[in-house]
């Protein structure tokens, strides 16, 4: 029930553990982070409470200073660490928060198509939608807009792919997603208290925004793709 993502210089993990604790009010039943090291995604995932993450976090230590992480309220399958997030292949690591309606029937066109999914959650079809449009030579902008437009219902997503440290996609439809701008450093998260320990720079993405961050800058676009601009608050730091 809640998303956070970094696209940062410094080592990624702790930051993202720090979000989640601060997404923790918001309800869940289990969490999880992925991040890229060397181009390559890995994750840990844990069913229950946040100290449960960070006993398997202690155990097995997750660098990287690019990732994202979800706190999941189960809705699609039953609350396990299979199901939990993020999900991803090889190639992505996606989150997601509320609720993708049509995805039985894009889970069956994918699987016909040869993708075999792992869990019972609706997300994981984003993780084969956009790996499809991928290997269909589509940049991931591409991928990730012709995606957007294949599914119905209500979500936010922070997506990451591997072997791009520069960049993160995210996208709001029925669920909220707030962008933070750091010092050479962007964000994405649900609300501005997950944000808040990263900065006090932050745009509240529209309905049906989605935006492209690279470390440098960020490029939104609503949802007929066009380019827009969208205010920066300044929001009060609670540290
Ligand atoms: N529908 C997704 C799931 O059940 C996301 C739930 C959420 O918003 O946390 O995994």
């Amino acid at each position: 029930c809640g998303i956070i993502g970094i696209l940062g210089n410094k080592a990624v993990t702790p930051l993202l553990m720090d979000a989640l604790k601060r997404l923790e009010y918001r309800g869940y039943d289990s969490a999880g982070v992925a991040t890229l090291l060397n181009g390559r995604i890995d994750r840990r995932r844990a069913e229950g409470k946040i100290v449960n993450l960070e006993g398997v976090i202690d155990e097995q230590p997750l660098g990287g200073t690019v990732g994202i992480g979800h706190t999941r309220w189960a809705t699609h399958g039953r609350p396990t660490e299979s199901n939990a997030h993020p999900h991803a292949n090889t190639e992505v690591a996606v989150v997601h928060n509320g609720i993708i309606e049509n995805f039985r029937a894009l889970r069956k066109e994918l699987e016909a198509a040869g993708h075999s999914f792992e869990t019972e959650t609706d997300t994981e079809v984003v993780v084969h939608l956009v790996t499809d449009y991928l290997n269909s030579q589509k940049s991931p902008e591409e991928a990730v807009a012709a995606t957007l437009k294949r599914l119905h219902g209500a979500f936010a997503l922070a997506i990451i792919f591997a072997g791009r440290h520069d960049l993160m996609i995210g996208a709001r439809r029925g669920s909220p997603l707030a962008l933070g701008y750091g010092d050479g450093e962007l964000y994405l998260g649900s609300d501005s208290l997950a944000l808040a320990p990263l900065t006090d720079r932050i745009c509240f993405l529209e309905e049906g925004d989605w935006v492209v961050l690279h470390k440098d800058e960020a490029k939104i676009y609503d949802q007929e793709d066009r380019p827009v601009d969208r205010p920066v608050t300044r929001t009060v730091m609670s540290g």
